[in-house]
């Protein structure tokens, strides 16, 4: 409450909060400020008054870093915002504090298992016989965004079994098979690995693969290699794409873990989603039971359909992992401070955030309309090659002005950025590489095939 001023000497003091001058008496020599104070001239006690006010500038509060400029949460249904929302918890609680060093390490983190499982975003996407849900692939992309914004590998470990691996059982297999096998896939009570790529069959992989398949009674007799197969060190079913020497038709195989010939090596040294275990795996006469043949994939057009399917989700890596560093790069330039500035005031700085933000906001925007016309059912092969091409290449872009804005702590892992500046090479080259997308589109646009 304002104490009262009865007599008239105190009348000077009057409209003056005298239990904040109490206040102030405690903490400082309230008479001898006041002495001092008298022998000041006019500019000596302006001086004193802005330095009372705190300098004349009270700290200004920064708008918190935030990747989605144009809103696009908003355009999305509440049940799509509420599983983003339990998907950036996840990451940044359970993924953010161990991700270094796992990453260090080179090893995938396997104690997530249970906690993905517990997350159920697999059902989020597929149903239990094998079909999607109406707005899968939104809300995949959704997920996928909020993964990689804070960690590309645990994206691409999502990816390649609820993508790759259940997908290839889902549209290949049999009713039986499906449902033996999609309750337990999407429960991640099985972890799923797909082996498509070997070490002379890249790019041009869908025009022949050198592992082989050949009948053997009930079984069938695989031989060959394949490269960089995600998930594979420690995967319970890894599908095996492989040539049938009967008919030449690419057919599935679902080799469970443990089956004798089958053998995996981690591939080691990679720069990039070093938290993924990409597996070198030899086929050595390894006997795979007819029943796990995927009984409705009897030629390359189901693994091109389960590439199509997961492609989409590959171009929203590109767009979380553009989320994700250009926010570390906005907090960065708002704390960092160099000739007696935070370097966010600098213009050239500020141009790299703009442009940071054009690019990640484009992106954003393609891939949304782009998962409406996959979930519509209207996307073509072209439309999601573009979509990997210009994600790709505009995430390069924007994880390099990321890096650039931290100076040297951009190439330490502890500050984040240069995690995503190494994923952003992966995803650049796999899902088809920015070449191969390019030749897609271009043959599609002008009716010519590049190819060659
Ligand atoms: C981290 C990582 C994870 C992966 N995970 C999996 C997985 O889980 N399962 C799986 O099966 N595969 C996986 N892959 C493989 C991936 O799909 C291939 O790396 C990709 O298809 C490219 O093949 P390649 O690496 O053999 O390159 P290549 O095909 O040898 O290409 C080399 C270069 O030549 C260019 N090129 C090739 N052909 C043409 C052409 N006709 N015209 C113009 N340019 C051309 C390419 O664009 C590229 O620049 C993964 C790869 C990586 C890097």
């Amino acid at each position: 409450m304002q104490p009262v001023i009865t007599d008239p000497a105190g009348a000077a003091l009057e409209g003056i909060d005298l239990s904040k001058l109490a206040q102030l008496a405690q903490k400082i020599d309230l008479p001898a400020l006041l002495n001092a104070a008298s022998g000041m001239n006019e500019g000596q006690l302006r001086q004193l008054s802005t330095l009372l006010a705190g300098g004349g500038k009270r700290p200004r509060e920064l708008p918190a870093p935030h990747g989605d400029f144009y809103d696009l949460m908003g355009t999305l249904s509440q049940h799509q915002r509420d599983v983003a929302a339990r998907v950036r918890q996840f990451m940044e609680t359970e993924v953010a504090p161990i991700m270094n060093e796992y990453w260090s390490r080179d090893e995938f983190p396997q104690q997530l298992i249970p906690k993905m499982r517990e997350l159920n975003l697999m059902r989020e996407i597929w149903n239990d016989d094998g079909t999607r849900t109406p707005d899968a692939s939104v809300t995949e992309g959704v997920i996928i965004m909020e993964m990689c914004r804070v960690d590309v590998s645990t994206a691409v470990f999502f990816g390649v079994h609820a993508g790759l691996a259940l997908a290839s059982v889902a549209l290949g297999g049999s009713e039986a098979q499906k449902a033996e096998l999609m309750p337990k896939l999407l429960n991640l009570e099985l972890v799923g690995a797909f082996g498509l790529t070997e070490p002379e069959g890249g790019s041009q992989v869908s025009r022949g693969l050198h592992t082989t398949a050949m009948r053997d009674g009930d079984a069938w007799v695989l031989n060959g290699e394949k490269k960089w197969i995600g998930n594979s060190t420690f995967s319970d079913l890894t599908v095996i794409w492989a040539r049938d020497v009967a008919d030449d038709q690419v057919k599935g195989f679902l080799v469970r873990k443990g089956t004798p010939g089958f053998k995996v090596e981690k591939i080691q040294g990679k720069i990039a989603l070093r938290l993924v275990e990409n597996g070198h795996i030899t086929l050595t006469d390894c006997r795979v039971q007819e029943i796990d043949r995927l009984q409705n994939a009897n030629s390359f057009r189901t693994t091109a359909d389960v590439l199509r399917l997961t492609r989409a989700g590959v171009a929203w890596q590109g767009v979380g992992c553009a989320m994700g560093a250009y926010e570390l790069a906005l907090k960065y330039a708002q704390t960092r401070v160099q000739f007696g500035k935070k370097i966010g005031e600098f213009q050239l700085i500020q141009n790299h955030l703009v442009h940071m933000l054009g690019n990640l906001t484009a992106m954003q925007t393609l891939c949304l309309r782009l998962s409406v016309m996959e979930d519509a059912g209207t996307m073509k092969d072209e439309h999601a090659a573009l979509a990997k091409v210009v994600t790709a290449a505009r995430c390069r872009e924007t994880v390099a002005l990321a890096r650039e804005t931290f100076g040297g702590n951009g190439i330490l892992l502890e500050y984040g950025v240069a995690k995503h500046f190494c994923d952003t090479e992966a995803i650049y080259s796999y899902e088809g590489t920015n070449e191969i997308n390019t030749l897609v589109v271009g043959r599609a646009v002008s009716g010519l095939s590049a190819f060659v």
